[in-house]
């Protein structure tokens, strides 16, 4: 089963929303008992300060500590104040007081933890309602506050943490109201992290699976699946790009299918032309002679070209089709191709002429497929350009931006109107179907050429030749560094 982003990222969110929470709850414990133990200490020490004092006009007063506990009940009372009374009546009067709070359901303050151990090491007071720890002497004469009679020490006070350094219930209660708030807070902070983080993620991750289904949808053929997603980020982006991917893959399904069936047709034609042919001659109508079968021939010749050009463009269209560069004379290789349609020109009483600029530098190209290029090139000249008398084959350097070489295979024949100049270079395209089949075009031989200059970096357009007739430029950028001429390919 496939886990859902959403789920993963949700999770890993928790994750760390409780570490964050357990991480909070635990400094800010530490921290706080780590300062609060410091005030607990200062105010214990003050406390026990002001009780030394206490006990020290108790003992004076009473010459022992016998019933001083009393003194720890009411801390307001300072005794070091009250003059000399008898102890009876003081007593009477706390006592009174006590009952007084009980009385009302007041709750009595609670008893302070005081321990005043004597200086023989007995224990005087102890309010703190447990057994004192083993080494309390130990701790009232290293921290505990003398209670002074005269000059002479008589006892030593603790108080509070000072006795065992527990904190009393009353401090306990304030550090786990402290932790308390802590862990609500933290808990509040944590679930409003979580549940906005979860609707984000969930914003975040819709128009992935937006995408999702468009992919789904075009993986099973449907290009007209909507791309909704309109965000500004990232994700954006790619929608974007798969926008532009999917317009690009039903274009290319369009192409393919339109091929198919121009090819279908292409190959119908003659064939029809064929099969009537034949049945002609079957029924006797057309005599089975020479001629009959030059004229079938013929036919066969221009399907044979067809699919040779089909095959061309089909293996132009695989990612494995490379060009093999070598570095080319184009002087040379224009003499080439002017040599090879010299005879087929001149039975049509057209001249190839040659206006090649000198020394032109050498490009970096697949020769063999640039002289097939121009071999088209001429092929229509000399086919198309029913009132032409001459193709001119010229080269030269071009003035434009980037350095390069210019060649131009023009003729003095009707030239290309303006409006098809930039057609006759898409497939199976042709100007005049019904004649230019007749002379035995496929319509591919230009697409091929484009595919072909377009591979080497450059670009063929279609224009207008001194006098009307068609002038097709192919542009061929230079090589940045010319080596040697010792390792100029032969083109022969
Ligand atoms: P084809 O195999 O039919 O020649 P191309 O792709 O080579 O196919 O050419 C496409 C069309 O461009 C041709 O059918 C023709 O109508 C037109 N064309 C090409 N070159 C010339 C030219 N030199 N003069 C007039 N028309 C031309």
């Amino acid at each position: 089963m496939v886990t859902r982003l959403w789920f993963k990222l949700t999770a890993l969110l928790a994750a760390l929303v409780l570490v964050g929470s357990v991480v909070t709850l635990f400094v800010v414990t530490r921290v706080t008992q780590h300062h609060f133990r410091d005030y607990v200490a200062d105010q214990d020490m003050m406390r026990a300060e002001h009780l030394a004092l206490s006990f020290a006009s108790y003992y004076q007063e009473q010459g022992s500590f016998e019933g001083a506990e009393l003194l720890v009940d009411e801390p307001a009372i300072d005794w070091s104040d009250r003059g000399h009374g008898p102890q009876s009546m003081m007593h009477d009067e706390m006592l009174d007081r006590r009952g007084m709070m009980r009385h009302r359901g007041m709750r009595p303050v609670e008893t302070e933890r005081i321990a005043l151990i004597e200086e023989d090491g007995s224990i005087a007071v102890n309010t703190t309602g447990e057994a004192l720890p083993n080494d309390i002497g130990d701790r009232a004469s290293e921290t505990g506050v003398p209670v002074m009679y005269g000059d002479e020490p008589v006892g030593r006070l603790l108080v509070g943490a000072m006795i065992d350094s527990a904190f009393d219930p009353q401090q306990e209660r304030f550090l786990a109201s402290v932790r308390m708030a802590v862990m609500v807070s933290a808990a509040a902070v944590a679930l409003v992290a979580l549940v906005f983080g979860a609707l984000f993620l969930a914003g975040l991750i819709r128009p992935l699976r937006q995408l999702t289904a468009a992919a789904q949808a075009i993986a099973a053929g449907d290009f007209t699946a909507p791309v909704t997603t309109d965000v500004n980020d990232e994700i954006g982006t790619l929608a974007d790009t798969f926008r532009s991917m999917r317009d690009a893959l039903a274009q290319a399904e369009e192409d393919r299918r339109r091929m198919f069936r121009d090819i279908a047709h292409e190959l119908r034609t003659p064939v029809t032309l064929l099969r009537g042919e034949i049945e002609a001659m079957l029924d006797g109508v057309y005599p089975v002679n020479t001629e009959s079968l030059r004229s079938l021939h013929q036919e066969i010749g221009m399907l044979d070209r067809l699919i040779a050009d089909v095959r061309t463009v089909s293996s132009m269209d695989s990612p494995s089709f490379r060009i093999e560069p070598s570095w080319v004379e184009v002087g040379a290789l224009l003499e080439r191709v002017r040599d090879a349609f010299r005879r087929e020109a001149a039975e049509q009483g057209i001249s190839i002429v040659l206006a090649v600029e000198p020394d032109l530098p050498r490009i970096e190209a697949d020769a063999e497929r640039l002289k097939q290029v121009l071999a088209n090139l001429v092929t229509n000249a000399v086919r198309h350009s029913a009132t032409a008398d001459r193709v001119t084959l010229a080269a030269r350097r071009s003035h434009r931006q980037v350095q390069g070489l210019e060649l131009t295979v023009s003729d003095n024949g009707q030239g290309i109107a303006a409006g098809e100049r930039e057609a006759i270079f898409d497939r199976l395209y042709r100007v005049d179907p019904a004649r230019t089949r007749s002379t035995g075009g496929s319509g591919l031989g230009l697409a091929v050429a484009r595919q072909i200059v377009e591979a080497h970096g450059g670009s063929i357009k279609a224009g207008e030749a001194e006098g009307g007739g068609a002038c097709i430029t192919v542009f061929l950028p230079l090589s940045p560094a010319e080596p040697p001429s010792s390792q100029t390919r032969s083109l022969e």
